[in-house]
C-alpha cells in the first residue's frame, strides 16, 4: 500500500500503478479481481469497513445447514457473474434451480405462476385467467386497444414513467396488482408505481417508445428467448451458497497479489496533484494513503459522503437515491410437506406479513441433500418499516404464521433452527428518471481521471449486473487495458441497462 502523502503522484492520465477499491461486497472485489488482470503491474488493494466480506453475500449455518442469508440465486443468461464464479474456482459448483416453477399466494390461495410474461407483463394476457377476477382479465384482454401513453405522468426531462402506470394503462390495475408488484418486489422490495421502467424493464422501452402494442412487444421477446440456439436456464447457484462467492473471489485476488482489508472504513476521499488520497480507519487511528486510481463499490448514501468533495455532482445524485431495507427469515425443519415448486410470492395488495418465501431446500438439490426442509421467507419493502421494528423472534413467528397459513396448518411442524438476518438500506429504488440520473453520476466521475463507480446503484440490483459494472469500472480506470482479451469475459460497457432479474 502506498502511504506516502506526496502531492506530486503520477499524471492521472497515464496507466495506473496502483488502485485502492472502496467497499469489499461482491462489486468491490469483482472490481479488485478485474484491475489486477488488466493492470498486473499495479498494488491493487481493497478496504472494506466491515469485518466480513461479501456485503450481500453471505452464508452462515443455521440448524446444521449452511444456508445463503442474502442473495442466493445469479442470473445465468449474462455471463458476468457466471463466468467470474468458474474464473476463480467454483466451475465445479454452478448449479441450476432443480423446479422453474414457483406460485403466486393470491387472495387466500396458491396459485401457479402464470407463464408467458416479462416481469408480468403478458403477452397474452389470458394466461392470466387462474390469477385474475373476471373483471380483471377482461379489462387485462380489452387493454392493448387503448391508445398509447394516453394518461401516463412521463417525466418530460428523462421521458421515463413509472413500471406500475405503464402496464395498468394497457392491462388494468389488477395485472399490476396481482403480478407485476410481487415481482418487481422480489427484485427491489419496492413499488411498481414508482420503479422505472427504463430501468427496471429496458426491454420495453422500444415498445413505449414507438406505442406498439405491449402484448405483441412481449410476444417477440419472449419467442426470441424460447427460439434462442441455446436456451440457458435463467438462474444459476453455487453448491453451498452463493455466499460462497465473495471468498472464492477474495482468494483468487489475494493469489493474484490484491491486498485485502477488512474492518478499514474509508472515512474521506480527495484528489492531490497526482491521483487519489483516502483517510482510512477510526478517527483516533486514522490513516491517509495515496493511489492513481480508486473505483468506489460502495452503495448510495457512502458514495455519496466519499464522493462530496472530489465529484460533488455524482455525490448529489447518489444521495438521492433510496434504498428499501429488508429482513430474511430462515427456517429449517426436520421434514416437512412442501408443495412443488420453488415458492411462491405474495401481492402486497392482500396485506400479508411476508412478501415472498423460497423452499431452498426444493430449489436447490445440495441443500435438499442435506435431508432437511429449509424454508426462507422475507419481509419488508421500501418505506415500509414497522414489520422491521419488530424483535427476531416477534418478526420469525409472524412469518412463520403466514407461511403455515399459505400451505396449510399439518405442513410444517416445529422448526429445529430459525435465524433472521436483516439488512438495512439493502436494495437500491431505481425510480423514474434512474437510468438518467447515473448518466450524469458517470459523467461528474468521468471527469475526474482517475475516479470510476460501480455496485447495485447503477446498473442493476442483481449479482449479475453489479458484476458487469465493476469490470465496466476497472475498464474506465485501466484506461482501456481491459476488455482486449486480458480478462475475456466480456465487453465494456456492454449492457449497461440491465434487467435485474432474482427470484
Ligand atoms: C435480501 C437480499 C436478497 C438478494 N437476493 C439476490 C439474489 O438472489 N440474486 C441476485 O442477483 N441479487 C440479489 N440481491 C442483490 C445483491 O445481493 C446486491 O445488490 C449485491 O450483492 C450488492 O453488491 P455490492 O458489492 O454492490 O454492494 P454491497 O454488498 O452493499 O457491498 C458494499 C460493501 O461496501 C462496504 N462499505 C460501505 N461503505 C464503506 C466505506 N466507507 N469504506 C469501506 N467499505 C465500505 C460495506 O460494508 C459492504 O461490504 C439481494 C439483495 C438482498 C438485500
Amino acid at each position: 500500500m502506498d502511504t506516502s502523502a506526496s502531492a506530486s503522484g503520477p499524471a492521472p492520465s497515464r496507466r495506473p500503478r496502483s488502485v485502492a477499491v472502496i467497499g469489499g461486497g461482491i462489486s468491490g472485489l469483482a472490481a479488485a479481481w478485474y484491475a489486477k488482470q488488466a493492470l498486473p503491474d499495479a498494488t491493487v488493494t481493497v478496504f472494506e469497513g466491515s469485518p466480513r466480506l461479501g456485503g450481500k453475500l453471505a452464508v452462515a449455518e443455521v440448524g446444521g445447514v449452511r444456508v445463503d442469508l442474502g442473495a442466493e440465486s445469479i442470473l445465468n443468461r449474462r455471463p458476468e457473474a457466471v463466468d467470474l464464479a468458474r474464473a476463480v474456482g467454483l466451475a465445479d459448483d454452478i448449479v441450476h434451480p432443480a423446479t422453474a416453477s414457483a406460485s403466486i399466494w393470491n387472495r387466500g390461495e396458491l396459485v401457479p405462476m402464470p407463464r408467458g410474461h416479462l416481469m408480468g407483463v403478458p403477452g397474452d394476457p389470458r394466461v392470466l385467467a387462474g390469477l385474475l377476477s373476471a373483471a380483471g382479465l377482461k379489462r387485462a384482454e380489452a387493454g392493448p386497444t387503448l391508445p398509447p401513453r394516453s394518461l401516463l405522468r412521463v417525466e418530460a426531462e428523462t421521458d421515463d414513467v413509472a413500471v406500475g402506470g405503464f402496464v395498468a394503462e394497457r392491462f388494468g390495475r389488477e395485472v399490476v396488482d396481482r403480478l407485476v408488484e410481487p415481482l418487481l418486489g422480489g427484485v427491489y422490495a419496492g413499488h411498481a408505481d414508482e420503479i422505472s421502467l427504463r430501468a427496471a424493464i429496458p426491454a420495453l422501452v422500444p415498445a413505449y417508445e414507438s406505442g406498439e402494442p405491449l402484448d405483441e412487444a412481449v410476444s417477440k421477446i419472449l419467442a426470441a428467448q424460447a427460439g434462442a440456439a441455446d436456451p440457458k436456464p435463467v438462474f444459476a447457484g453455487i453448491r453451498g451458497g452463493v455466499g460462497r462467492f465473495p471468498a472464492a473471489l477474495t482468494e483468487s485476488c489475494e493469489s493474484a497479489g490484491v491486498t485485502v482489508h477488512r474492518e478499514t472504513m474509508v472515512r474521506e476521499l480527495s484528489r492531490t496533484a497526482g491521483g487519489w488520497r483516502l483517510v482510512c480507519g477510526p478517527v483516533p487511528a486514522a490513516r491517509a494513503h495515496e493511489f492513481d486510481a480508486v473505483i468506489v463499490a460502495v452503495p448510495g448514501a457512502p458514495a455519496a459522503r466519499l464522493l462530496k468533495d472530489a465529484a460533488p455532482a455524482a455525490a448529489t445524485e447518489l444521495a438521492g437515491i433510496a434504498y428499501a431495507s429488508v429482513a430474511l427469515a430462515t427456517f429449517v425443519f426436520d421434514d416437512a410437506a412442501l408443495p412443488a415448486g420453488s415458492g411462491f410470492l405474495v401481492p402486497p395488495a392482500d396485506g400479508r406479513f411476508i412478501k415472498a418465501s423460497t423452499f431452498s431446500s426444493v430449489k436447490w438439490s445440495w441443500l435438499a441433500a442435506s435431508g432437511k426442509t429449509v424454508v426462507r421467507a422475507s419481509v419488508g419493502r421500501h418505506r415500509e418499516t414497522a414489520d422491521l421494528q419488530r424483535e427476531d423472534t416477534e418478526l420469525a413467528a409472524l412469518a412463520l404464521a403466514d407461511l403455515r397459513t399459505a400451505l396449510g396448518p399439518d405442513a410444517l411442524g416445529d422448526p429445529v433452527d430459525r435465524y433472521v438476518q436483516r439488512w438495512g438500506g439493502g436494495l437500491p429504488q431505481y425510480a423514474v428518471g434512474h437510468v438518467a440520473r447515473v448518466e450524469r453520476i458517470r459523467s461528474a466521475v468521468a471527469a475526474q481521471p482517475g475516479l470510476a463507480v460501480c455496485g447495485a446503484a447503477y446498473d442493476g440490483v442483481g449479482i449479475a449486473a453489479c458484476v458487469a459494472s465493476a469490470l465496466r469500472a476497472a475498464g474506465e480506470i485501466s484506461t482501456g487495458a481491459i476488455g482486449t482479451g486480458a480478462i475475456g469475459t466480456g465487453a465494456i460497457g456492454t449492457g449497461a441497462h440491465t434487467n435485474p432479474e432474482h427470484p
